[in-house]
């Protein structure tokens, strides 16, 4: 049996495609801020458009720091998007050809994402998520962990942890605030290992950090 396990390798999705047209699948890429989500994100597009597919990318509209109709990573690599409400736009907005649906910072999403996903993915659309599983404090971002629990194919990126150089998991928030979503990049937050990851003052991480010495 073929080993189906995609760790950033989409090469074997393509394939997929080819062999069996009108499957679609679901393909999650979760990590912390800076981890490299929209990045692999734009690589998988770029590589897809390469391959004459038909792409369509969409991000929350919360989400228009660095742009309103583009992807932007945090080393500059951009993509053409379009900012969408709810989740239910996206379903509205694919065109029936589109064979690819591209979406970033999932977690802003509401819950009717993983409902949007499955009805696509059905469609014959290989659809690609990618977004934060953690929040600053380190709880699971709602509809992330659904997503993952639905996705054919998980990738989970790293960051460098910038106290320690070890492999990061957690977005350090490193301003005081108080709302769960409070939008920003290296101004407002940092990648941080276990080690490294402190509970913030407003509020405690103790699910984490118990253990501490
Ligand atoms: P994400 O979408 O996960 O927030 P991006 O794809 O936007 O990540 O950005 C990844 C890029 O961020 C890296 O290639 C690197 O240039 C930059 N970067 C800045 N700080 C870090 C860090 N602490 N660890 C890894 N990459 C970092
Ligand atoms: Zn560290």
């Amino acid at each position: 049996m073929e080993n189906l396990t995609a760790q950033g390798n989409d090469e074997h999705l393509s394939q997929l495609r080819t062999h069996q047209p009108n499957v679609g699948w679901i393909e999650v890429i979760a990590g912390s801020m800076f981890s490299g989500k929209s990045e692999e994100l734009i690589r998988r597009l770029r590589r897809a458009k390469i391959a004459r597919q038909r792409v369509q990318v969409f991000k929350p509209h919360i989400d228009v720091r660095y742009s309103v109709d583009h992807i932007v990573s945090h080393s500059e690599m951009r993509h053409e998007s379009k900012s969408i409400e709810t989740a239910a736009d996206i379903l509205a907005a694919v065109a029936p050809e589109t064979e690819v649906v591209g979406i970033d910072e999932g977690q802003f999403f509401d819950a009717d994402l993983v409902r949007v996903a499955n009805v696509l993915a059905r469609r014959g659309v290989r659809v690609i998520i990618a977004g934060l599983d953690q929040d600053y404090t380190g709880t699971p971002f709602e509809p992330m962990p659904q997503l993952l629990a639905i996705a054919e194919y998980i990738t989970k990126t790293h960051a460098i942890c910038v106290r320690c150089g070890q492999p990061a998991n957690y977005s350090q928030r490193i301003v005081e605030r108080a709302e769960r979503v409070a939008v920003g990049a290296a101004d407002m937050y940092e990648a941080r290992c276990r080690r490294c990851f402190v509970p913030h003052a407003d509020t405690p991480t103790s699910h984490i950090t118990e253990a501490d010495d």
